[in-house]
């Protein structure tokens, strides 16, 4: 019997993923409060010199960016196991379709199948040129 195996494979393996969900979110909570450390510290009071200033400026701005994207990361991780718990995993939340295996290997938490993605995409990138 090899029809379905692949069906039955992912559905044995929602522990994994799962499990794979929670230690992303586990590093990237991590990351997160690293950064906001960085930021909130301080400690290193501003350099007199204009160019150092502006390079340390430069730090932060790219410290937030990083916490921003980690927290990003962490909430469609939140989405996803709370759309496991619901049994929705791995379903598209546009058409409904699933979500081809390989997309959800490489990005754990997709809510949206690739067709889905692609055109929301091209969306983005015409409001972008209005
Ligand atoms: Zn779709």
């Amino acid at each position: 019997m090899q029809s379905g195996s692949a069906i039955v494979i992912s559905m044995t393996d929602s522990d994994a993923v799962r499990a794979r969900l929670r230690a992303r979110r586990a590093e990237l909570a991590h990351r997160a409060s690293r950064v906001d450390d960085d930021l909130r510290r301080k400690s290193e009071p501003l350099s007199p010199d204009f160019a150092e200033q502006a390079n340390q400026r430069g730090n932060d701005e790219v410290l937030g960016a990083i916490g921003e994207s980690a927290r990003f990361e962490i909430s469609q991780i939140d989405a996803a196991l709370a759309r496991m718990d619901r049994d929705q995993y791995g379903d598209c939340g546009r058409c409904g379709a699933s979500i081809e295996p390989a997309r959800l290997e490489a990005v754990p938490y997709a809510n949206v199948c690739r067709k889905c993605a692609t055109e929301l995409e091209q969306q983005r990138a015409s409001i972008a040129r209005l």
